[in-house]
């Protein structure tokens, strides 16, 4: 019998969670061809999948989602029935130097994928069984008071950094996509995620760098913003549950349960490597900084998914992934 392969395109395949996210599923998943489509900005790093190399089931291809011929050629070539898009610019303050950058790839690049994937499983008769996955985040619902309640799905989207904007703004085309062509697309929004090969810009490998080093950690404002933190595998999970138990045209929150300010992050990491509290400098307050992010994750635990991974085992992975990687 021959074995028909489904191909899964993952952009953005060489940051942070795509490629934890292929970490975990191309030894399981050899069954499917997965095609790691990725434009190497300052984010990506194919070091992290280095082990795959010459894995059967997993394909590289620089390229940009905001290339449509590129991804007309690919969807083509590799026959794509699912996409999970993590591609995007994702650091914060980089968006508050220059927004550009996050409206073209986060929104043209994401309207690209959306509209190269509806004529191609239109033409193909794919549209049934494909899947289009838009990875989003939780600041799309912008700042919680710190006695709010959760967001759930249907809250409002009051995005304020020029990031949370262009993720909110990426949301809406998918949406659209889904309610006027029927396009299989299925959002998930999740917290804070921390763990290996995170860049370091972002705050957990940035307190662990600069601790490591003894150098200043800075810390904006006066410390007490919240995030929910997330270990990045169990994203991964919820990502995979979403992708194969979903509902299509509906939002996943992904949320780790596990509120933190910045300050209690900066003291646990701190009393982990046993360096001093002295290390921790108040520096001026990010613009639009938010107050707190909390998501309520009932829809997905309905899905039979539950983050499982200990918050202090995960922070200690994490921390000796870096010790080891200086
Ligand atoms: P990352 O910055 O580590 O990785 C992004 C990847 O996208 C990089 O490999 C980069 O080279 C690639 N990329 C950027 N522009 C591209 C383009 N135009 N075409 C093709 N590839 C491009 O980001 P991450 O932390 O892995 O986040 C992945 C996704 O998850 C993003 O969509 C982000 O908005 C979302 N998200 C992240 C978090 C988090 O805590 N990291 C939380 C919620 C949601």
């Amino acid at each position: 019998m021959i074995q028909v392969r489904k191909s899964i395109l993952i952009t953005g395949g060489a940051g942070f969670i795509g490629s934890a996210f292929m970490r975990m599923y191309l030894p399981v998943h050899k069954d499917w061809q997965f095609i790691n489509l990725d434009a190497l900005t300052y984010a990506g790093d194919l070091s992290k999948l280095e082990d795959f190399n010459l894995s059967k089931n997993y394909s590289f291809i620089k390229g940009d989602i905001r290339d449509r011929k590129l991804l007309e050629t690919v969807f083509e070539e590799y026959n794509i029935d699912m996409v999970i898009n993590f591609a995007a610019e994702s650091h914060v303050d980089n968006s508050i130097n220059n927004a550009l950058v996050f409206l073209d790839t986060n929104i043209i690049g994401t309207y690209n994928l959306l509209d190269v994937a509806l004529k191609f499983w239109s033409n193909s008769e794919k549209m049934k069984e494909a899947r289009f996955i838009q990875i989003s985040t939780d600041e799309v619902y912008g700042s919680l008071s710190n006695n709010q309640n959760s967001s759930t799905e249907s809250d409002n989207l009051l995005p304020n950094s020029p990031y949370s904007a262009s993720k909110a703004s990426s949301e809406l085309i998918c949406r659209s996509y889904y309610m006027t062509f029927g396009l299989p697309v299925i959002i998930t929004r999740s917290s804070n995620n921390f763990g290996p090969y995170q860049n370091k810009e972002k705050l957990i490998p940035k307190i662990i760098f600069n601790a490591l080093n003894n150098e200043p950690i800075p810390i904006y404002g006066d410390g007490n913003n919240i995030r929910d933190w997330i270990y990045v595998d169990d994203n991964c999970e919820a990502i995979m549950r979403v992708l194969q138990k979903g509902q299509i045209g509906e939002i996943y929150n992904i949320g780790g349960n596990n509120e933190l300010s910045n300050n209690q992050i900066v003291d646990t990491i701190l009393a982990k490597l046993e360096k001093p509290n002295e290390l921790k400098t108040y520096v001026k307050d990010r613009l639009g900084h938010d107050n707190r992010y909390s998501l309520n994750s009932d829809k997905l635990h309905l899905l039979g998914w539950n983050p499982t991974v200990d918050f202090e085992d995960a922070l200690g992975l994490t921390i000796q992934h870096y010790k080891s990687n200086m």
